[in-house]
Order: C-alpha cells, then sequence, then structure tokens
C-alpha cells in the first residue's frame, strides 16, 4: 500500500518549510509538542508531518489519527495532505473529537451497553429530556431551571465525572443537580440515547473497560496528531493519553495565547502537563509568521502582551508594513455596517473575491444589523458556524408569539410555543388538540377553545390550555394601541421568554436573552412600507421574507460572517472585527473577572490574526443592541495597539492619524473647543441639573460623561446633547 506513494519525494514535503517547522516535521523523537504563536505554521507543520510519517517513517495512512477542532478544519486538512501526496489518502482518521468518538462507538456499541442505532441528543433534545426528568421527579422548574441542570450535567461530564463519582453533599443545590444528573442518566440508557458531552466520555470509558478494544486501538494507531492542542478539555485529554499508551507518539500543535473554551472546561493547563505526561517529547517554538503583516502582527502582539498568564513567544514577520490598520468610529450600528458594506463593495470592485473577506464579531445578536446592510448592498454573505438572527430558536419562539397575536388560528406558531416557556402543555394535550382540530376541521386554536369549553380533558389539562388562552387574547387585545417595538417587548416578557433565557446560565442563556432584546431593537428601527396599514403584519412580512433563502449559496462567492470563536485556525485577506467596544466587547459579562477578561483578550488576538492583508476595526459611538441604546467608549483592546500602525477613518473619507482614543479615550481637562469645562455644572432637558465629568473625543463626536442628580452618570454626544452651562 505504501508503494503507491512512492512518486512524491521528501524534498517536496520540506520545500515549503523553514528551519523551525523543519525540525518539528522531521524530528524522530516519539512525542512533539509545537507551541507557537497565532500564524506561524502549526497546522501546516501537522499537515506536513502526516505526509512525512506516511513517506519517509512508512506508517501506514491507517496507522494515523489526526483531530481538528471543526469539520471544517477536517475537511481543509484532508485536502491538504491529498495535495501534497498528490493523491487521495485513504485509511486514516481524521476528525473532530465528538466525531471520532462517534465512529468508535458505533462500532464498540456493545462494549459501551449502547442499542445499535443510538440517538445524538443535540443542545435542544438534550435540554427538553432534562425537562421531561425533572417533570417526574416533581421538580419546580422556577426554583430549578432545567437549563442549568443542562449545564450543570454537561460540566460534569467534561470533567470525567459520572453521577456515581460524585459525593454526596449536604448543600441543596448541588445535591438536586446530582439528584436530576442521576435520573437524567437512567433515562439516557433506558431509552438508547447519547448528548454531546457523553459522546466522548463514552468512549473514554470504552478505553477504560475495554482493555482489548483499547489495545487494538494502540496497535493501530502509530501517531496521533492533535491541532489546537490548547482548547482540549480533561476528558479529552485523557482520552489521547490512554489511545497513547507508552507506544503511540503524539504530535501535538497548540498556542496558550488561542485558548478560548475555558468558559466551556477546555484546559490550558493540558500543554503545561504534556512535556510531564508524554517523556521523551521534543519541544518546538516557531517564531515566524507567515500569515500578516507587520501592521497586523504589532497589533496582535501588543494586545496579548497586556495578559498576565502567558507561556510568552515572540512572533515577527519579515512580510512588510502592509497597510495600516483601519479605526472607523461610526455614529451608531447601522452606519458601521453601510461602513462595512462600502468597503466590501470597493474589495470587490478591484477584482478580489468576497470568499477572502470576513466579517467577525462577539456576539450573534451583532450579525442582524450587518446582514441587513449586506442585503442592501446586494453583497451575497454566508454565516459561518451559526445561524442566521431569525433563524434562531428563541427569535422564533418570539415570532411565534407575535404571528399569534395577530392571527390566533395560525397553527405553526400555536405548536412552536403553546408550552414555550413550559407551562403544563404536555405532550398528550397537544395531541388531543390535535385530534379534536382534525376531526372539526379546524385550527389549533379553535380545538383548544372547544377543549377548554366542553372540559373534555382533566381539570389540570384543560387549566393549562385555558391560561394559554387568556394570555394570546390579553397580548393580543393590546395590539392597535402599542408601537411594534413595545408590542415585540411585551411579547417577550409576557409569553414569559425572556424569562426563562435569564434562568439559563452560561453563554448560551446570555446569547438568548441577548438576542430578544435585539428582535425588540429590530422593531424599533422598522421603517412599515405602508403607514396607513397595521404595522406587525409588515414586520412579520419582511422577516418572513428576509430569512427566505437569501443567503448565499454553497457555491456562490460570499463573505464570510462568524464569531470570533468560529474564527479560530482560519484566515482571510481582508478581515473586519466590528463592534469594537467596551461593554461588548470585551462582553461585559467579562468584566469582572480578571480570568475571563483574560480570555476575551486571547480572543481579541485571534480575531486580529485573523487578518492577512488588510484588517479594519470599527465601532459605534451608540449603539443599540439588545433592545436598548447604549454609549460604550473604544474598546481596551484597540487603545491597547500602537498608534503608529492605525490610521483612523474620519467622515468624508479623510484620514488621519488616531488623537481621540489614544489616551485611554479621555483627551483634555478641557473639552477642547467645547465651551465646557471639568466640573463645570450643567443643565440638560431631560436629565435635569448635572456636573461634567470627563470628555472623551474631539470634534462632531466628542462625548461628554455627566453626573446628573436625578438620574447619575450620562455619557452624551456632546453635539446633540444641547447642554446649557450654568
Ligand atoms: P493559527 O494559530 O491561526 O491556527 P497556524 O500556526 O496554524 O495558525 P498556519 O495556518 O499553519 O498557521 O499557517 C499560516 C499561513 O502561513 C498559512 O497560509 C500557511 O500556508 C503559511 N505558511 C506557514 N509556514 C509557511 C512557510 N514556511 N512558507 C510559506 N508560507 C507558510
Ligand atoms: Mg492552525
Amino acid at each position: 500500500m505504501l508503494l503507491e506513494y512512492g512518486s512524491m519525494d521528501v524534498t517536496s514535503i520540506l520545500n515549503q518549510l523553514n528551519p523551525a517547522q523543519e525540525e518539528a516535521v522531521t524530528s524522530d523523537k516519539p512525542h512533539l509538542l509545537v507551541l507557537a504563536g497565532a500564524g506561524s505554521g502549526k497546522t501546516r507543520v501537522l499537515v506536513h508531518r502526516i505526509a512525512w510519517k506516511i513517506q519517509v517513517d512508512n506508517i501506514s495512512p491507517y496507522g494515523l489519527l489526526a483531530v481538528t477542532f471543526t469539520n471544517k478544519a477536517a475537511r481543509e486538512m484532508r485536502e491538504r495532505i491529498d495535495e501534497l501526496l498528490g493523491m487521495s489518502l485513504r485509511g486514516m482518521w481524521v476528525g473532530t473529537f465528538h466525531g471520532l468518538a462517534h465512529r468508535l462507538l458505533k462500532a464498540h456499541w456493545r462494549d459501551v451497553n449502547l442499542p445499535e442505532n443510538f440517538q445524538i441528543l443535540d443542545s435542544d433534545d438534550q435540554l427538553r429530556l432534562v425537562k421531561r426528568v425533572m417533570r417526574s421527579m416533581d421538580l419546580d422548574e422556577q426554583r430549578w431551571p432545567p437549563k442549568q441542570a443542562q449545564w450543570w450535567i454537561n460540566g460534569q461530564k467534561d470533567e470525567g465525572l459520572r453521577a456515581a463519582h460524585i459525593q454526596e453533599t449536604s448543600d441543596p443545590h448541588l445535591l438536586t443537580m446530582l439528584r436530576i444528573y442521576r435520573e437524567y442518566e437512567e433515562v439516557c440508557n433506558r431509552i438508547g440515547v447519547i448528548d454531546f458531552a457523553e459522546l466522548l466520555l463514552r468512549a473514554l470509558e470504552l478505553w477504560k473497560n475495554n482493555p482489548a478494544v483499547l489495545e487494538h486501538y494502540q496497535q493501530r494507531f502509530q501517531h496521533i496528531l492533535v491541532d489546537e492542542f490548547q482548547d482540549t478539555n480533561a476528558v479529552q485529554y485523557a482520552w489521547l493519553r490512554l489511545l497513547a499508551g507508552k507506544v503511540s507518539g503524539i504530535t501535538a500543535v497548540g498556542d496558550d495565547d488561542q485558548s478560548i473554551y475555558g468558559w466551556r472546561g477546555a484546559k490550558v493547563e493540558n500543554i503545561l502537563s504534556y512535556e510531564r505526561h508524554f517523556a521523551d517529547t521534543h519541544t518546538v517554538k516557531l517564531e515566524q509568521n507567515y500569515r500578516s503583516t507587520s501592521n497586523i502582527l504589532g497589533a496582535a502582539n501588543a494586545v496579548i502582551a497586556k495578559n498576565a498568564e502567558r507561556l510568552g513567544k515572540n512572533l515577527w514577520t519579515d512580510s512588510g508594513e502592509g497597510e495600516p490598520i483601519a479605526l472607523y468610529a461610526a455614529f451608531n450600528e447601522h452606519d458601521e455596517a453601510r461602513y462595512i458594506a462600502d468597503r466590501l463593495h470597493s474589495w470587490v470592485q478591484q477584482g478580489n473575491r468576497r470568499e477572502d473577506s470576513a466579517i467577525l464579531y462577539r456576539s450573534n445578536a451583532q450579525s442582524r444589523v450587518l446582514e441587513a446592510a449586506l442585503l442592501q448592498a446586494d453583497i451575497p454573505y454566508r454565516i459561518y458556524g451559526g445561524q442566521r438572527f431569525y433563524e434562531r430558536l428563541e427569535i422564533k419562539n418570539a415570532l411565534s408569539y407575535l404571528r399569534l397575536m395577530m392571527n390566533c388560528h395560525d397553527d405553526t406558531a400555536f405548536e412552536r410555543v403553546v408550552n414555550v416557556p413550559p407551562r403544563g402543555i404536555g405532550d398528550r394535550t397537544v395531541e388531543m388538540i390535535r385530534e379534536v382540530a382534525r376531526e372539526h376541521q379546524v385550527s389549533l386554536w379553535a380545538a383548544a377553545e372547544k377543549i377548554v369549553t366542553e372540559k373534555r380533558m382533566a381539570a389540570r389539562a384543560t387549566n393549562a390550555v385555558a391560561v394559554f388562552i387568556q394570555l394570546i387574547n390579553e397580548m393580543s387585545g393590546q395590539l392597535d394601541e402599542l408601537p411594534l417595538h413595545e408590542q415585540a417587548d411585551h411579547a417577550i416578557d409576557r409569553s414569559g421568554l425572556i424569562e426563562m433565557h435569564r434562568r439559563e446560565k452560561g453563554e448560551r442563556g446570555q446569547a438568548r436573552v441577548e438576542n430578544l432584546e435585539e428582535l425588540v431593537g429590530a422593531c424599533r428601527n422598522f421603517e412599515p412600507e405602508d403607514k396607513d396599514q397595521p404595522i406587525l403584519p409588515q414586520f412579520l412580512d419582511q422577516v418572513a421574507l428576509d430569512s427566505g433563502d437569501r443567503q448565499a449559496d454553497e457555491d456562490q462567492d460570499a463573505v464570510q460572517l462568524m464569531t470570533l470563536h468560529s474564527a479560530k485556525g482560519l484566515e482571510f485577506p481582508l478581515v473586519f472585527l466590528a463592534g469594537m467596544e467596551e461593554n461588548l466587547f470585551p462582553h461585559k459579562m467579562s468584566l469582572e473577572e480578571p480570568g475571563r477578561l483574560e480570555e476575551e483578550r486571547r480572543l481579541a488576538y485571534v480575531g486580529i490574526t485573523r487578518a492577512m492583508q488588510k484588517l479594519y476595526l470599527t465601532f459605534a459611538e451608540s449603539r443599540s443592541i439588545y433592545g436598548s441604546e447604549s454609549f460604550n467608549s473604544v474598546s481596551r483592546f484597540v487603545r491597547d495597539i500602537p498608534k503608529d500602525v492605525i490610521e483612523e477613518v474620519r467622515l468624508q473619507s479623510t484620514v488621519s492619524r488616531p488623537t481621540s482614543y489614544a489616551r485611554g479615550g479621555l483627551s483634555s481637562d478641557q473639552g477642547d473647543d467645547t465651551g465646557f469645562a471639568l466640573g463645570q455644572g450643567v443643565n440638560h432637558q431631560v436629565y435635569g441639573e448635572g456636573v461634567i465629568l470627563n470628555f472623551e473625543g474631539n470634534g462632531p463626536r466628542a462625548r461628554v460623561h455627566v453626573s446628573f442628580a436625578d438620574v447619575g452618570t450620562k455619557i452624551l454626544i456632546l453635539a446633540s446633547a444641547n447642554l446649557i452651562a450654568l
């Protein structure tokens, strides 16, 4: 089989490597650790090392296993190896941890006590099951939010802990979580389903409990390669160690500065323990960056230098300064999005491909305004690793309430939210409603009303349905009186949707709350075509159109939109980092904990280092996001970038070196030519009397911090605040 690769010679594996990369690729120590900054060729080393192992060390592709972070990365890796070897690889295992675990469990379902066709639960399925379990335990969902239980269970599994491993405690909270975990485990086993965290844990247990199986794979895989090693969690690392055993070699490549999944259990410490766990490790550092211009790299280095907990490394490039990093201070988020669309338009006009550009952002909720601007400018885009705004679960739920308020006979909307948030309307009740609807050829709503009036079910179920009917009736009763955004606000509030997500723990719940608030923002900005017609139906039609198939097709050249988290490992000639504002990025949730702030900073480093040729940083002086308007100062990450690599784009397209943001966003004691001074008393039409605490920026967008006697401190745009000196 190996002879097939004979056409390739060794020099072609090595001729595009620098000496340090070559040292790594050709290392003949059993284990290799490549610890290096962004864009230094870690992934490239991994790919070339695979070719080397096949070509020179004569390991069959069948004896290699490579782990990547996303399926997209796995596909790309395969392509790169095929290209290098000049033929298609078969037999080699390449995939994500989850993908590989799934493959193993499929092959060894008996050994891990799973039914042959076990089902994988995605996160929403898992939540539904957790709820079911909790209901059977008579636990009050208000007091014990199911999402929190789900988060807790997954956290334990990520650490490798089963319910049986966890000690009983006297802490009532922990004890309840533990009881739920136990029950949940039992139900999963009984019905033969398996969640994402379970995939990994079960695959680990496969090794642990079945020495013969482990030995088989230990013998098979002579070398194991892991990309993005800094983001492996405890179970993944333990799995690797068992598989490697005493014989197989491991190549791990990673960058402690790019560890961005600490919040999901990833352990950057794995890098530190690696040399201890794998004796005879060859460690290589790569210091030359091949991806970015020196301006971009300089910015990235300066930002990450502020972190205290680093292994520390130097990263340099000889690729030349390149263009300066552009910084655009937008008036608001629409201005920001228009600016980006405009820049993209020019980029394409200059003969570039759209897919060579990316817009990256911290929070999913930011995509809505960007999407709208791209649609408006007719620029095809694709959202990668995430859903478009109007397709997100929480948004669909909220829209379903709005649709029911408009037309209670909307069956799809009815089915979607009749028991969301949970109000005691179980599957059997819904089935009964469906039956009555079928029987009488009426809508689900009409059927539900019938069931209530005719008291066809047990009192508890009937009541639950009655409560829902009353809720929708009440909500729609006020339709005509309220402006659209208040209707939306009302819908997410009265329905209990927002409260339900507020109770969820972790980033996901937070993101859902933000998205719901963002929906209210969308309603506030919505301009109906026909002002004489009711606005809600017009809005819902617009949404339906927007969420049609306007996202670019698979093969269409399109701009890529994604969160910073999804951008890991990727590179693009042109990158926009949108929303570079305090509270948005770094995210407000991270401001209090130094550890989380460092993780945000690493995320900024990841973002900046995605750019090859040109990087745009944009921020908005005022931003309506999550349904309310805020005035945040420019992100600290922007302020940490040396001034001489930045070019501030001003209105009217004039360009100058930045002055306004550079000193922590504060200019001088005197608001330049504003006519006001620090400490001066002022009067504002709405907020009343206050005292000037600070000035920020210059020119028409200069802002002023005023401490008002009644409403506390506000940050206002000086030009539009109409302050009167006292
Ligand atoms: P990240 O930390 O972002 O995952 P990385 O360290 O994995 O980055 P790669 O993606 O492997 O870096 O490489 C970055 C870019 O530099 C790629 O376009 C790669 O082809 C190029 N590159 C790496 N090494 C060399 C080299 N020796 N000569 C020319 N180009 C190189
Ligand atoms: Mg990489």
